[in-house]
């Protein structure tokens, strides 16, 4: 019998049961447009090294086309789906019962707490008819999803204890094997027809291939008369349940948890399980004879262990539900309370190990989240036991990813969920890629990780994220070579968490370790294996290397010993490969110039070829004196203790050690002639041709007035004659501009709440308090400017309202019209005037944040961290800043909604100077 929770849910779950999910209708049904078809400009690369599979799929899509599913312009598998059953609903609803009910097993190979099969039992049941689970065996799907053969080896050992439980309920499980996928719909239905059963009931899938398949399906059983049912299983909280405030899936995992606890407190009967099937009535075992006697095929030849291998597997990976309840029963009692501290060092088996089972489905999402939660004190899901609470904000990742594929349906496509990231040039180096696939590229703690994945078809997550990062940062290997070596290897494969976990270590997927985060492997080594027990388990080789030479033998006096063993040297200098990586990474450039499809790999190395350098030619004006912080990065011997003073001659030799720093750097920004290029970890110079001195000046002002507006520290400033160049405390984190398309609204308002307390900070100070000086323009030049497509600055000073407005309609070498005379005399010129940033854009916010011990934003702590680029600051009319913020709104790209999140509390909503400087914009062409 169902329990009664669970009957409640069944009402409560319809909705999500994927018959009514958003059918909105996408507005393109069959995207037959040519431009959408055209392949991806690396297509035929990424064929050539295995990512794309022909035989099965299309080439690799264009950009533009995974934008289209984004746009709602291609409709996302997961609405065909829906629109199929709301198509055939009223066929559905009519089809009567006949002599059975089928239930189609497909990655819920478990008879406990599975949804799909309960309601089958019900259908059963509550018609007098018997059910009959069935098993479709197909060798091309396993190919075509690259399942690995000891996955596939424990799903057909699973179908053998499967088969077991089910007759003792006496239902048969009968398996057959289909050779051509395509031929999976027809035979089912064959099947059904030669049963006499009328209903098809199955779990759904979320990848692309299954929910398209399953579209099909619905329509060609009711087109024969015969009902399908496709329900939500795999996921506690059904994919599109949750949203952010503006209706959007989430992309970031922090606020999306918040939500999916929220929601479960809410909906408590979402983790109640359901039970068992009913059992048939005993006359089936002779009515269904044939079935019951049916063997389980032998795992596909394509999928074959070897025998050796075969058995260890066996040993490692007992099969079945029995098993897996067992083993979380174990993990419940014995580890889960020490999750939290231990689950990061994989010496210590202190994670659950289930993973194999949510994959095949023998336990559920539910049952495994329910039993944790039932062993805690406060029966609540981000509360009470450390352990427990970690422990399921684990699990739901699983629930997250699968959430992600479902809104995204082309990163099953050999897409990264940002498209333009698939314009980074990647390295195939094929002796790297092998060195990494066997365990050999002289990195102890990746090599042994790849070795404990090649024996246990097993790696710890912590190990996961160390060899991702290594392929993808280290070696520059496409990401997708490793997703695809893992799929193959892996015992708990899954989709969507193994993409998500490869988007997140390659700074390609939702919710991504920042670009720069490159993991250090010798560091990861030291921190999480302390005592190098877990490398030398699985690097026999360098099992008797002592003490903290484990963790790099080469470079730490163990050479001789390493080398005797055969163990080899590292394949690159993690050094330069993390240079490498920060320049080849596309990620620092401006969101604007990445989109679309430029070369940005081969834009950023062309760029860093030519980074300006300081010219020797000329004598060198030091403007402002150098800071001990930039001469202390210096090379040695080099004057670090005393700042240099000003001085019309710098010493050649600190022009060339300035030199070296800079081409050391990368360009964090780059635009027209001007760059801002990293120099060390935490500083910056910013070098450019205009010999505009108004940002230092005005920093130095801000400075002076307000010490606690976060804004860079000038850390000297020279000039050659030809540039100057400007140094600078670098602010910690990433431009608002980089990071605005992913945060969710509670968020955008905390920013612009702190915005707002910002400007009403830097605008206290006015012009009626100001007796000293009365110009309007920067605060020490006193000189105006209005930049437009171009920067105008006024030739003669600016004493009042009433002359900034003259000058804002002045023209030189062009008549005044009438028309702007008109409008200037219209304007206002009583104003306040205060003090400005000038221009007030994402780009020029940094926002920082605090992560979890995974490098991953942790959203509610978003702070404002820097307002950069006080050129065009000064003292200027109130209204001013607003005017400027909306000239810098863009109504169409990512930051379309920014314009809500003005800080106007503070900065005033001035629509009509706007309007009027709107026109002036237009005179000016
Ligand atoms: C590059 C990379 C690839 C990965 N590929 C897969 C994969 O193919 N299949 C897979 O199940 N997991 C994958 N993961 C996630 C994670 O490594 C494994 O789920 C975990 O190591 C399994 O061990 P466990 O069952 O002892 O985990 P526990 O620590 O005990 O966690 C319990 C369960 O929570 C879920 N879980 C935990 N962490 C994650 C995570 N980061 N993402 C998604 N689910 C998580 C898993 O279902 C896991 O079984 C990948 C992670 C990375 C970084």
């Amino acid at each position: 019998m169902p329990s009664k929770a669970a009957s409640k849910r069944k009402t409560e779950l319809d909705g999500d049961a994927g018959h009514t999910h958003d059918t909105k209708k996408p507005k393109l049904q069959n995207a037959t447009s040519d431009h959408l078809r055209e392949p991806h400009n690396f297509s035929a690369e990424a064929e050539e090294n295995g990512i794309v599979l022909r035989e099965y799929y299309p080439h690799e899509m264009s950009n533009a086309r995974a934008r289209a599913y984004n746009d709602g312009e291609i409709p996302r598998p997961i609405e065909q789906l829906a629109a199929a059953l709301e198509e055939t609903s009223a066929v559905r609803n009519k089809v009567k019962a006949k002599d059975a009910v089928v239930f189609w097993y497909k990655m819920d190979l478990r008879t406990t707490d599975n949804r799909g099969l309960w309601e089958a039992s019900e259908k059963a049941r509550e018609t007098g008819v018997p059910l009959i689970c069935l098993y479709i065996v197909s060798p091309q799907d396993f190919e075509a999803h690259l399942t690995a053969s000891v996955r596939v080896d424990f799903m057909m050992r699973t179908l053998r204890i499967l088969k077991q439980d089910l007759a003792a309920l006496d239902i048969p499980l009968y398996v057959e094997t289909v050779e051509k996928r395509k031929e999976i719909p027809s035979r089912i239905i064959d099947l059904m027809e030669e049963w006499g059963a009328s209903h098809l009931f199955a779990n759904m899938e979320y990848e692309v291939d299954e929910l398209r398949r399953e579209a099909k399906m619905v329509k060609m059983c009711a087109d024969r008369g015969l009902a399908m049912e496709v329900f939500h299983d795999t996921c506690v909280v059904s994919p599109g349940a949750l949203t952010t405030g503006s209706g959007k899936q989430y992309a970031v995992y922090t606020p999306w948890y918040r939500s999916w606890v929220a929601h479960v407190h809410a909906n408590p009967e979402l983790l109640a399980t359901f039970d068992p099937p009913s059992k048939n009535s005993p006359d089936a075992r002779d009515k269904l004879a044939s079935l019951f006697d049916c063997d389980i095929p032998d795992v596909p030849e394509n999928k074959r262990l070897s025998e050796e291998d075969a058995k260890r597997f066996r040993a490692l990976w007992p099969a079945g539900e029995h098993e897996a309840v067992d083993r979380l029963e174990k993990f419940c009692k014995e580890k889960v309370g020490q999750y939290a501290q231990r689950r990061n060092f994989p010496a210590q088996a202190a994670t659950s190990s289930i993973s194999v089972h949510l994959a095949a489905g023998t336990l559920s999402a539910r049952t495994a989240i329910r039993t944790a939660r039932d062993r805690n004190k406060m029966k609540k899901l981000d509360a009470g036991d450390e352990g427990i609470k970690t422990w399921i904000s684990e699990v739901a990742w699983r629930d997250f990813y699968k959430h992600v594929l479902v809104n995204w349906p082309y990163i099953c496509m050999n897409k990264p969920f940002k498209p333009e990231y698939s314009n980074i040039e990647w390295s195939y180096n094929s002796s790297h890629f092998k060195a990494w696939c066997e365990g050999r590229t002289g990195f102890p703690i990746v090599d042994a990780a790849m070795r404990q994945i090649t024996n246990m078809a097993y790696m710890h997550n912590r190990c996961r994220m160390i060899v991702a990062s290594f392929l993808a940062k280290d070696l520059l290997i496409d990401w997708r070579m490793g997703e695809r070596f893992f799929m193959e290897h892996l015992i708990d494969g899954d989709f969507a968490s193994n993409n998500g976990g490869w988007g997140f270590s390659a700074s390609v997927g939702v919710d991504p370790q920042p670009y720069f985060r490159i993991f250090n492997p010798l560091l990861q080594s030291e921190k999480f294996d302390p005592e190098g027990d877990y490398i030398r388990k699985w690097v026999p080789e360098l099992k008797d290397i002592k003490g903290k030479a484990i963790h790099d033998p080469y470079g730490r006096g163990a050479a001789a010993q390493a080398k005797k063993a055969g163990y080899p040297e590292p394949i690159v200098d993690h050094k330069d490969s993390r240079n490498r990586a920060l320049t080849v990474l596309p990620y620092q450039v401006p969101p604007g110039q990445r989109l679309g499809n430029v070369d940005v790999a081969a834009e950023a190395a062309s760029k860093q070829d030519k980074l300006p350098r300081i010219s020797n030619e000329t004598p060198i004006k030091v403007i402002h004196p150098i800071s001990h912080e930039i001469l202390g990065l210096l090379d040695p011997g080099l004057p670090s203790d005393s700042p240099i003073a000003l001085s019309d001659h710098l010493p050649q030799v600190v022009v060339e050690a300035l030199n070296n720093l800079i081409q050391e750097g990368q360009i964090l920004h780059q635009l027209h002639g001007t760059y801002v290029i990293s120099v060390g970890l935490h500083y910056a110079v910013k070098t450019e041709t205009s010999g505009d001195l108004d940002q230092i000046t005005n920093l130095q002002y801000i400075h002076d007035k307000f010490p606690d507006i976060p804004a860079p520290r000038c850390l000297g400033t020279i000039a050659d004659g030809q540039r100057i160049y400007f140094f600078m405390s670098r602010s910690p984190g990433s431009t608002l501009e980089s990071v605005w398309p992913d945060l969710s609204v509670s968020t955008k308002v905390s920013l612009r709440n702190q915005l707002n307390s910002l400007f009403h900070h830097i605008r206290s100070l006015c012009f009626e308090s100001q007796t000293e000086r009365a110009l309007i323009g920067g605060f020490v030049s006193g000189v105006s400017k209005d930049i437009r497509k171009t920067e105008r600055i006024a030739s003669n000073p600016v004493r009042s309202e009433k002359e900034f407005n003259e000058f804002l309609c002045s023209k030189p070498g062009r008549t005044t019209t009438m028309l702007i005379k008109t409008v200037c005399s219209s304007m206002s010129h009583n104003h306040r005037i205060v003090s400005t940033h000038g221009d007030l854009h994402p780009r020029n916010i940094m926002v920082d944040w605090e992560k979890d011990e995974n490098g991953r934003m942790l959203e509610d702590t978003v702070r404002v961290s820097s307002i950069l680029d006080w050129e065009a600051a000064g003292w200027y009319p109130e209204h001013w800043e607003f005017v400027k913020a909306m000239h810098a709104i863009d109504s169409r790209g990512p930051l379309r909604d920014w314009i809500d999140y003005l800080p106007t509390e503070a900065i005033g909503n001035y629509m009509i100077e706007y309007s009027v400087d709107c026109l002036i914009d237009r005179w000016h062409g």
